[in-house]
């Protein structure tokens, strides 16, 4: 009798569970294909932007946060003699902080963002920033333009970044400003068929180039 009684008790006991895994496994499938979705939206954009494929790469890794920063490489074990900012030397060098907030950075986002009329607030990690810059959202010539922006400064800023880590470099940021100015321009006239304007116009007119 008392077997009976478990027998009935723990049957539908286990049938509960199992429905309960079963619909819990379906339910985090499904977020990983949303998540998956959502991710490759992102690397679609960029491949559209006609970059070279390097640029895009770099610009993927920044947005997913696997570039070699100190935080980074801290985080698999690698030994290093500090963690810090090498732009402020005060802060952790880890992505957000490296290309948008350190204080001898955020200016220079500042002054592009001038260009454009926009003000923004600080971005909570690198994807975050990125769609501040309008990716999927406008698809003209000065649209393109501005999100080839974010990834020609956030490409220099690592070449410099690299420098200073790797060749005892100093931070310049008018330098680095004068360097972004030049990669957008390049690429830009490598995009656009009737672009005509000599680097000189280009970049003592920064407003013009971007702004709708
Ligand atoms: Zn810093």
């Amino acid at each position: 009798m008392a077997g009976s009684l478990t027998f009935v008790l723990i049957v539908p006991l286990v049938l509960i569970i199992l429905i309960y895994i079963i619909f819990a496994d379906q339910k985090k499938k499904k977020r990983r294909e949303e998540e998956g979705a959502y991710q490759n939206s992102d690397f679609v954009e960029l491949w559209k932007l006609k970059i070279s494929a390097k640029s895009a790469v770099f610009a993927w890794r920044l947005i997913r946060d696997s570039l070699p920063t100190k935080s980074n490489l801290r985080r698999r074990q690698v030994m290093l003699t500090d963690t810090l900012c090498p732009f402020c030397k005060i802060e952790e060098e880890e992505a957000t902080h490296l290309f948008f907030n350190c204080t001898n950075i955020l200016p220079i986002w500042w002054e592009s963002l001038s260009w454009v009329n926009l003000t923004t607030a600080l971005p909570q990690n690198p994807r975050d920033h990125f769609l501040q810059h309008g990716i999927g959202k406008d698809h003209g010539k000065k649209a393109t333009r501005w999100k080839c922006w974010w990834i020609a400064l956030t490409r220099t800023i690592w070449q410099h970044r690299n420098k200073i880590v790797f060749q005892n470099g100093s931070f310049d940021g008018s330098k680095l400003l004068d360097d972004a100015v030049l990669l957008i321009w390049t690429w830009v006239k490598s995009m656009e068929k009737d672009f005509v304007v000599h680097f000189n116009q280009w970049s003592s007119n920064l407003k013009e180039g971007f702004s709708n």
